[in-house]
């Protein structure tokens, strides 16, 4: 027999009100030992009855099929799973790159970078697809634009580096007239 309440899963118990079968996520657990559906969990409650919601024992079991049966209304800043925190560590890492010292410049965006990508790809298997999906891509942000500065800097350099040697080339060469620079005007 399946769950009442979720047909793809297969039932544990039946409630002792109404005969439907339930899965572990929809068993509520009353005092005095009866098991109930979520339904009429919620009717004992309501009576006054020492009942407990199955969010109480399911623990461990995937967050989103216990959300699914009972919606959590305690709000926790940070709830999610590895995906989610994958995500967290990449932004971390990646506003940290910026504020790096030189001596890692070149390891701390890269690896922002690249767990941010991961974390990105995994994001539709997080609790909060959403949030993963911005904690991520501001990891990748934060990270390339490290990278793009850092490359920026060094493009910078070798540009200053190639405009001072022909800038030098030239007054160096002022000495000896180079047809180049100084063309002769024909008669
Ligand atoms: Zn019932
Ligand atoms: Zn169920």
């Amino acid at each position: 027999m399946n769950c009442h309440f979720h047909p793809e899963r297969l039932s544990v118990e039946t409630c002792e009100v109404c005969r439907r079968p339930m899965c572990g996520e929809c068993l509520w657990y009353a005092d005095s030992g009866e098991r109930l559906c979520p339904v009429h969990g919620e009717v004992w409650q309501a009576q006054g009855k020492a009942v407990y919601p199955p969010q109480r024992y399911a623990e461990g079991i995937a967050f989103s099929q216990v959300s699914a049966a009972n919606p959590p209304k305690p709000h926790v800043p940070y709830q999610g799973n590895s995906n989610d925190m994958m995500a967290l560590v990449a932004i971390v890492l990646g506003l940290s790159s910026l504020l790096a010292c030189w001596g890692l410049w070149y390891l701390l965006p890269l690896v922002a970078f690249l767990l941010g990508l991961v974390a990105w790809l995994h994001a539709r298997d997080a609790l909060n697809p959403k949030r993963t999906r911005w904690l991520a891509s501001g990891a990748m942000a934060a990270g390339g634009l490290f990278l793009l500065i850092t490359f920026g800097f060094i493009l910078m350099c070798m540009m200053c580096y190639i405009v001072t040697l022909t800038t030098s080339t030239r007054s160096g060469g002022f000495g000896t007239p180079t047809p180049f620079f100084f063309p002769t005007p024909t008669p």
